[in-house]
């Protein structure tokens, strides 16, 4: 049977967006503490897109924008520990009220298609109500029956079909929704604690520390910089790098390292072939002070295993052994490929191949050592004053704090 009305009803704006999430339901002893975290996170990234009331209720987060809700969903759908999200019309726990807005949404929709060919549709049910009259499968049916305008129009399809009705009632109150936005997962940035990501101008160490967020990790970054030996757009990359992340964590430090001086004392004290290897362990002891400042509890960074010569076994153990801080590696085993398919998605692509010579650029050694030996690292740092160079590129660190919108 087609809906009362001849032509679509006008629908209106929805009610609230209906907030999903899977994994952090499952930490039962601190389920609380991850939602709070979550619904702020979510209140932090709607800031800008509009005012909204976020509130938490039995396993799901509503919120109520003021105005934008689609715009509001979408950047929603974007917050770690996320699932889906969909805006929704509220009515009440009313068979006929249910129908009656089922139908005005599914006319709503046919409307704004553009192709002639009839679409594949279901309804989907739910209810945490067991004192509604139908059970959930008798209630798409029900639904289903009375507002389907003809095979013509809607062909029904249970399995994978192009538009979902969605249904679930709740005591009083009613969803009805047809958009299902899909977040990215993972759980809400700072519920796992601190990190420091060692940040360069290239594709790898972004990713790293997206994936490090989406696991919980509120980030912090620290940069070695090469001036005078290159220029001030090293660090313009490196924030604009930490601007595009903040549209999952908003607001974050970057410390600003000087570190050519070190580079020259490697440069003159150590032998050539290992200058890479040497720069990294000199990079990971600063990041160390620099997180305990910052109670970090690891430091991130964008190393993949063989992907270049200072990222073999041999090296990386070399480079982990200068810290005693646990040091993540999220794209250790990945492709170049799959990291760039990442980067796309997240934006810090096309920043990151910004051609911008970095530190790493400066003094290259022509044949760096393949399988370095932590013994010859050790003896090559007898020659220098390592305590003093870290002390004095410390002294010489600048921090910023820097957000999404491009506030510092
Ligand atoms: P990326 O694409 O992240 O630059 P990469 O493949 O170029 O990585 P390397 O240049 O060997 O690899 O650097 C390995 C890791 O060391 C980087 O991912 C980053 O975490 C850290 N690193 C390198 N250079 C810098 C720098 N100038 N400042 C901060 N961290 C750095
Ligand atoms: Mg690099």
């Amino acid at each position: 049977m087609a809906s009362a009305q001849p032509g679509p009803a006008k629908l209106g704006e929805p009610d609230l967006i209906l907030v999903r999430y899977g994994e952090l339901a499952l930490k039962k002893g601190n389920r609380g503490e991850f939602e709070k975290a979550l619904a702020r996170n979510l209140r932090q990234a709607l800031a800008s897109t509009t005012k909204a009331e976020v509130e938490r209720q039995h396993g799901r987060i509503f919120i109520r924008p003021e105005r934008r809700c689609e715009k509001a969903a979408r950047r929603a759908a974007e917050v770690f520990g996320v699932k889906t999200v969909s805006p929704a019309w509220v009515v009440a726990s009313d068979l006929e009220a249910i129908t009656a807005q089922a139908a005005k949404l599914l006319d709503s929709a046919l409307a704004a298609r553009t192709q002639s060919e009839p679409v594949s549709f279901r309804v989907r049910a739910r209810r945490s109500n067991k004192a509604f009259p139908l059970n959930s499968s008798e209630l798409e049916r029900h639904v289903a029956e009375r507002i389907l305008p003809g095979p013509e129009t809607v062909k029904v399809q249970l399995v994978d079909p192009e538009m979902t009705l969605g249904i679930e009632v709740r005591d009083r109150k009613t969803f009805v929704f047809l958009d299902r936005f899909e977040g990215p997962g993972g759980l809400p940035v700072g519920t796992l604690g601190r990190a420091l990501c060692l940040l360069s101008g290239g594709i790898d160490s972004p990713v790293a520390s997206w994936l490090a967020m989406k696991r919980g990790l509120h980030m912090g970054y620290v940069s070695f910089h090469s001036a005078p030996y290159i220029g001030e757009g090293f660090r313009r990359k490196v924030r604009e790098v930490v601007r595009a992340l903040g549209r999952w964590q908003y607001k974050a430090p970057l410390f600003t390292v000087p570190f050519a001086d070190i580079q020259v004392a490697i440069r003159d004290q150590a032998p050539e072939r290992y200058r890479t290897v040497l720069y990294r362990r000199m990079m990971q002891r600063i990041a160390e002070r620099i997180s305990a400042t910052e109670s970090c509890g690891a430091l991130v960074t964008g190393e993949c295993l063989g992907q270049v010569a200072s990222q073999t076994l041999e090296n990386l153990t070399c480079i982990g052994a200068a810290t005693s801080v646990p040091v993540l590696r999220p794209v250790l085993t990945f492709d170049k490929e799959e990291i760039i398919q990442i980067a796309r998605r997240i934006g810090t692509f096309d920043i990151s191949i910004q051609p911008e010579p970095d530190c790493c650029t400066v003094f290259q050694p022509s044949r760096p050592v393949i399988r370095g030996r932590l013994e010859d690292c050790l003896a090559a740092e007898e020659q220098m004053d390592v305590e003093g160079l870290v002390q004095r590129a410390l002294d010489g660190t600048e921090m910023e704090l820097l957000d999404h919108e491009g506030g510092a």
